[in-house]
């Protein structure tokens, strides 16, 4: 391997490097850019094709702009939602946080929809209540039609643009620089120029996204590959709670992109083969607004029980031709535009066929309410990784716990982007200078990238990266889908450990530098694959049903024995796991005590 000077790596010099730049990071670099602080965002896309630009239905707060409504109510609804394993005091930060927030970016310019009033438009989503379950339900979604993300993203890189934040666009992050005084940077690999970058800083964020494509259908963009986590994995951190992985019930079926939640929360709902609105029979209040894992589980079963739709009978359909071409263009004109392009079908005058669809990553890297990355120490649980903070869908708060609430993910990033600034502006106040860095720190990241360029590694495996990838979102489709059991799992992590041993012999075709594309798939597969293993042990050993994990074999939830996070390691590449507990005390306000779900 040809061995590089300093000379080959470019120094950057920032008070804070951001990597991901979704609407989680972008919210933290305004508030840090705003105040004067010299930010770097390092990101492997354009900024606006971070996966927040895909998110339709809407971004939830209790405006109480269209029934009455409170922040207490969506607490309650949040920590229900969550299967009781969502963290109370964040839980609580958010949903205060929430409505002030909102009106935040409509002055920063989201151009939110609106009410005949001129407030802003909102609209039922799955698991909203009144009066704690008691009065019925909340419209609790803010909405711009069905592009709330794209709006919310745009406006976030606009503000940034103006606040001088630095932009390193097509910079794939490589490995964190760490050392006893905690992470002091990142080593980037510019993907255009096919060069080193390390960037130095007094903080550093993950603010990488979700992992939807450990999964073979998916609603997540092709870069949601849980880079942050693997990152945080290598460091020798833990990553938190993996097991817990959304299946959204409306992908469009076979296929997967998502068909939003905001068509049942428009009055569209689901049915099967028979004609019948089945969501009737499994939650006879909410019907078609349950939570996401009830209406996953009903499809599943419905499908499961012979009464699917089409020639396989292996979909339900998504009816909305009653609400009106009116409605449906003025409100979810993207899902007319989606349902024509993916299923060919004109949702005006047809129903939509969909399935499950893995869709939103709940765990991530463990943090505490000011997005500091935390991990185990001698029985304590919350030792800050100093100068390391994680925020959005690839970090874990958690405020989503085993089960999120649709609408709550683009609040979670606009609350906890903000709190992340603050919380990096109190330590930049503290470390005024970048310490010394090791003389060889960047090493570690020029190697991962040597690896795969080196001419003269040769393998006798033939697998393409592709086919190997492939292989493991079919493991992770089949063995850790909607419903799970012990025989099953156990088979898929044999499978998986299997496949990741094949990884060390893996090869690329193309040794270029410049814009090598198979370079960067063969980095996302070892993020990929770092993430499936510590999900599928992770998911093995949970023996209860919660939230989004629903067994077969343990159909009840043990809040005895399980009321608690999965943390999964990777050391000397075994995966390790450990637990610790759910904060269960709020900040001002009384706990929630679990108690059985029903909708
Ligand atoms: C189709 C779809 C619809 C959704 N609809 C809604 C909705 O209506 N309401 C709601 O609340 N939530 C919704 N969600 C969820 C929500 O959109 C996401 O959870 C949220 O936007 C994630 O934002 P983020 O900033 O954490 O990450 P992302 O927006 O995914 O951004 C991640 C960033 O990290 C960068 N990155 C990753 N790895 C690296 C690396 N190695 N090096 C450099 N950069 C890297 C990427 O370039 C990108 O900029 C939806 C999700 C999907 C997939």
């Amino acid at each position: 391997m040809a061995y590089l000077s300093t000379d080959a790596v470019e120094h950057h010099f920032h008070d804070v490097v951001i990597i991901g730049a979704g609407g989680a990071g972008l919210r933290c670099a305004l508030q840090l850019a705003e105040k004067g602080y010299r930010v770097a965002v390092v990101s492997k896309v354009l900024p606006t094709r971070s996966h927040t630009v895909a998110a339709q239905g809407g971004m939830n707060a209790a405006l109480g702009n269209v029934s009455s409504d409170h922040w207490h109510w969506h607490m309650y609804d949040t920590i229900k939602g969550s299967d009781y394993l969502g963290d109370q005091d964040a839980i609580e930060y958010m949903c205060r946080a929430a409505p002030q927030l909102v009106r935040e970016l409509e002055h920063q310019g989201v151009p939110f929809s609106r009410l005949d009033n001129g407030k802003i438009y909102q609209r039922p989503f799955g698991g909203q209540s009144r009066e704690f379950g008691e009065g019925g339900q909340a419209s609790r979604t803010c909405a711009a039609a069905d592009r709330t993300g794209h709006a919310i993203l745009h406006t976030m890189y606009q503000q940034n643009l103006k606040a001088g934040t630095h932009f390193y666009e097509e910079f794939f992050a490589l490995d964190l620089i760490t050392d006893d005084g905690g992470c002091q940077g990142v080593m980037a690999w510019d993907i255009g120029k096919g060069a080193y970058h390390l960037f130095q800083a007094k903080a550093v964020v993950l603010a990488t996204g979700g992992a939807g494509r450990i999964f073979q259908t998916t609603t997540n963009a092709h870069i949601c590959t849980g880079d942050g986590g693997a990152l945080t994995l290598d460091a020798g951190l833990p990553v938190e709670d993996m097991e817990f992985f959304q299946f959204h019930p409306t992908g469009i079926a076979h296929v997967g992109p998502l068909i939003t939640e905001a068509v049942r929360g428009e009055g569209g709902y689901l049915i099967n083969s028979e004609g019948e609105r089945f969501m009737e029979r499994y939650a006879p209040t909410a019907k078609d607004l349950a939570c996401r894992d009830v209406v996953s589980r009903a499809i599943a079963i419905e499908i499961k029980e012979g009464r699917g739709c089409g020639p396989n009978k292996d979909y339900a359909l998504l009816k909305l031709d009653h609400l009106g071409s009116d409605v449906i263009l003025e409100r979810l004109p993207n899902i007319h535009e989606l349902a024509l392009r993916f299923s060919g079908v004109d949702c005006t005058k047809e129903p939509i066929p969909v399935q499950p669809t893995a869709h939103y990553t709940m765990g991530g890297v463990p943090t505490n309410r000011f997005a500091e990355v935390v991990y185990n120490k001698n029985g304590d649980h919350d030792v800050v990784m100093p100068g390391l903070y994680a925020v959005g869908e690839g970090a874990c708060v958690s405020v989503h716990g085993a089960n999120r609430l649709g609408g709550n993910s683009l609040l979670e990033i606009i609350v906890f982007g903000r709190a992340c600034g603050n919380q990096v502006m109190k330590r930049l106040k503290e470390h005024r200078y970048h310490p010394k860095l090791d003389e060889d720190c960047w090493q570690d990241g020029v190697a991962r990238v040597n690896r795969w360029l080196d001419e003269h590694r040769e393998s006798d495996d033939c697998e393409k990266i592709a086919n190997l990838r492939e292989e493991m979102q079919n493991i992770m489709q089949t063995y850790f889908s909607v419903y799970r059991t012990h025989e099953v799992m156990f088979e898929g992590v044999e499978k998986l450990e299997a496949l990741a041993e094949h990884m060390s012999s893996l090869v690329i075709e193309d040794k270029s530098k410049v814009f090598n594309t198979e370079l960067i798939e063969a980095m996302e597969l070892e993020n990929l694959m770092a993430l499936a293993r510590v999900t599928a042990a992770g998911a093995l050993a949970r023996k209860e049903s919660r939230g989004a994990h629903a067994r077969d074999d343990y159909p009840e939830r043990d809040d005895d024995v399980w009321m608690k996070h999965t943390l999964g390691s990777i050391l000397h590449d075994k995966v390790s796991l450990d637990y610790k507990p759910v904060r269960t005390l709020p900040m001002t306000v009384e706990s929630f005590p679990p108690k059985k779900r029903v909708y």
